[in-house]
């Protein structure tokens, strides 16, 4: 089955009127907590931050914010927004802002994870919304400031005031997403989507990448220059970028003749079912939640895994040649 998509959401969709005298608590001001901290103040919204006691809550004093602990910026708060790591989460909801939930509130997250998955239960007297944003913070706040925009989801998952749609798009107006299009989607599906690039496309094109590198070197081809070939010239990077502009036939103009015919002939012919069946797996890990139990058990444990597979990763062969190539290519210009 696939279902169609409804609309995009545009400036003209959303209405800041309906946070007019709201207070926004902004709950960590790391990532995310920052660029959208600033753009919303931008936007003439009234914000506060709620933070630990460290450098980010003396960073959001040094950026003219008026900082609290959590507890104290999820009391005084309208709107919070959850925005510190999915997996410490649960524990600050629980002991910081559960008990600061009175009705009329606006919970909102940047990612549907813990909704997902089941690991918050907010109480149904308060809108439970979520704006996620396609973006890494950083960018979030210098597209705003270039008056550009950048996709984000939107979702309602609980709407006791009536209003729960209204204000969501309302807050991605504020932080500038609408200006380029906002998607409605239910938070399960935002971390089903999430969680899936992450685990499914990201490493079959990581490991793709690799196999690829050693199938040239033990032919013989000089590893530095097969690096720049396959990704470290930037230009698999820009054809990525022409995905998203022209869609992934439209860039196909962009190259020679003997690149279409080699590139669509040697696709049709993959034997894609092993992957298929591999990305199906994934998938099913995601959405019956094994996924978020091995993970939050795993949190429980200590990360002894998590530890044992980041030391593994850098094993990686690759990364000695990766990086003489980035000491051997000059990008910027010189000073
Ligand atoms: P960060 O890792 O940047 O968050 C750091 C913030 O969380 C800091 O303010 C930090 O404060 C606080 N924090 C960390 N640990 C704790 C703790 N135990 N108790 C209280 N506060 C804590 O998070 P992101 O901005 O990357 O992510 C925030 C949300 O945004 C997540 O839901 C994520 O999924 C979502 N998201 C992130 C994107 C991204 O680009 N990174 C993109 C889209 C969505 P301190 O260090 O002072 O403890």
């Amino acid at each position: 089955m696939v279902l169609e998509l409804t609309k995009f959401y545009h400036n003209e969709d959303a209405d800041l009127t309906v946070l007019k005298n709201k207070l926004i608590a902004v709950i960590g001001y790391g990532n995310q907590g920052r660029a959208q901290a600033l753009n919303m103040r931008d936007s003439s919204l009234n914000v506060i931050i709620g933070n630990i006691k460290d450098s980010y809550w003396e960073l959001a004093k040094n950026d003219g914010f008026d900082v609290y602990p959590i507890k104290e910026a999820a009391s005084k708060g309208d709107i919070l927004f959850l925005l510190i790591p999915d997996e410490v989460m649960p524990q600050v909801y629980e002991n910081e802002i559960q008990s600061k939930l009175s009705e009329g509130k606006v919970l909102n997250f940047a990612s549907g994870y813990n909704i997902a998955f089941g690991l918050i239960k907010p109480p149904k007297s308060i809108d439970v919304v979520m704006l996620a944003p396609r973006m890494i913070g950083k960018f979030v706040r210098e597209l705003f400031v270039k008056g550009e925009g950048f996709p984000s989801f939107i979702a309602v998952e609980n709407d006791a005031s009536g209003k729960a749609k209204e204000i969501v798009l309302a807050l991605a107006k504020a932080i500038g997403s609408t200006r380029a299009g906002v998607l409605e989607v239910t938070m399960a599906q935002e971390a089903y989507m999430d969680l899936f690039s992450e685990q499914g496309t990201g490493p079959i094109i990581g490991r793709t990448l690799m196999a690829a590198f050693q199938i040239q070197v033990d032919a013989g081809l000089p590893p530095e220059a097969v690096l720049v070939e396959l990704y470290m010239s930037g230009e698999l990077g820009l054809v990525f970028q022409t995905f998203a502009e022209t869609g992934i036939a439209g860039q196909m103009g962009l190259h020679s003749q003997t690149s279409q015919y080699g590139s669509i002939s040697r696709s049709l012919t993959l034997n894609i079912d092993p992957i298929v069946e591999h990305l199906q797996k994934v998938f099913e890990d995601i959405r019956n939640g094994d996924f978020a139990e091995e993970w939050r058990k795993e949190q429980e444990a200590g990360y002894p895994k998590f530890k044992e597979l980041t030391e593994l990763s850098k094993l990686n062969p690759l990364a000695p040649y990766e990086k003489k190539v980035i000491e051997g290519l000059r990008n910027k210009p010189e000073e």
